[in-house]
């Protein structure tokens, strides 16, 4: 716990198209920009307690997460995730559901709301909410009892609980894997995953060969890496770093901030290096920002001229200085792999802003600079 960040354990189940709904809620945690996961449990799987005899079985995770929200507030986030994945609450607290979302610890806090409690009593007498937690962090101390997640699970019966295999957990047209797949439910976003698999097939791959096995979950676990730009914001990014310029009134230039981005024709990679200059008047900002910012425009399906565009107007925004430059030099795959295959060609692209763009003396000191 730091800077106001809590860590926090969620606990979730889905009896309904679970194989569905729990990666899929996962997602939508990973996505959550006041929610910063950081680890996710294996998936198990456990009867429906309480509820009919016929009532299907469950599936159960539990996630790590960092967090600025309040408990409240947290658990109506949570609350609104259930929904958008066709939650329906009922009188019966038994009954099936699309997922479950349950906020179980929020750091050491021991507290009485109207309905609920933190922690939830799971976590320290129900197998299938106690089980993840232990496979997730087994050293997180129960703030009453003072055992940690280990212990309760080691002294209570757990058998109860299955890890699920990655067979379970594949979509029925995805199941003809091999009987010796790992039991690690490793399974990141189903739908995504199938399509990448069709993918393969299309190409005439056989998405069954072992060196592919595996490739649908990486491929979308590195998609949503490198398109993570979609979800973040250029407040989170920038997250208060912005001074006083103190009098400072001198060019700031960061040069040679690396890149990777996707051009949006292809869905193929360019790369290069970016140049953000800025002229300040009044407000300064810390200089790996800038790079935070490169990032934050290149992590979607860009072209090099927006990206360009967009890193200018974001400084513009936050610090409005006397003026901005940006200056990209990218290679582009698209252009290096296919078409007219020309490998030694770099594309540039510049953005100037306010004296940068009136006064031409303060571009050829900037140009030279970035040459020098
Ligand atoms: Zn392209």
């Amino acid at each position: 716990m730091s800077n106001g960040h809590v860590d926090v354990v969620i606990a979730l189940g889905s009896n309904i198209e679970r194989e569905r709904h729990l990666p899929e809620a996962i997602r939508l945690l990973r996505r959550h920009r006041g929610i910063e996961v950081t680890e996710v449990s294996r998936f198990f799987e456990s009867a429906a307690v309480g509820g009919p005899e016929d009532a299907p079985e469950f599936f159960n995770a539990a996630v790590v997460a960092c967090t600025r929200l309040g408990p409240k507030e947290l658990r109506d986030e949570l609350r609104d995730i259930e929904e958008a994945l066709g939650r329906e609450r009922s009188e019966d607290p038994d009954a099936s559901r699309t997922i479950d979302l349950d906020l179980v610890f929020y750091g050491d806090l021991v507290e009485e709301f109207d309905g609920w409690s933190i922690p939830d009593p799971g976590a320290a007498s129900a197998p299938h909410v106690a089980v993840p937690i232990a496979d997730v962090a087994p050293q997180w101390v129960h703030p009453v009892t003072g055992e940690t997640a280990y212990d309760i699970v080691a002294a209570m019966d757990a058998s109860v609980v299955r890890p699920v295999t990655a067979i379970q957990l594949a979509p029925p047209h995805l199941t003809r894997g091999p009987a010796d797949w790992d039991d690690h439910a490793d399974v990141y976003a189903p739908r995504f995953e199938s399509l990448v698999r069709q993918q393969l097939m299309e190409i005439g791959e056989d998405p069954d060969r072992e060196g592919l096995l595996r490739t649908p979950l990486r491929v979308a676990k590195a998609f949503d890496f490198l398109t993570s730009g979609y979800s973040a914001s250029l407040d989170d990014v920038v997250n208060n770093a912005i001074f006083d310029a103190e009098g400072a009134d001198e060019m700031v230039l960061v040069k040679d901030i690396e890149f990777y981005s996707m051009c949006e024709h292809h869905m193929l990679p360019f790369f290069g290096k970016a140049a953000v200059a800025y002229l300040p008047n009044e407000r300064i900002i810390g200089l790996s920002k800038l790079a935070r910012i490169v990032d934050l425009y290149s992590r979607r399906l860009q072209v090099q001229e927006r990206l360009t565009n967009q890193i200018a107007e974001a400084v513009q925004n936050i610090l409005e200085p006397h003026g901005v430059a940006v200056i990209v030099e990218g290679r582009h795959f698209c252009m290096m792999m296919r078409g007219v295959q020309k490998q030694d060609s770099s594309t540039v692209t510049s953005a100037m802003l306010g004296t940068f763009k009136a006064d031409a003396r303060t571009r050829t000191e900037l140009l030279g600079l970035v040459r020098g």
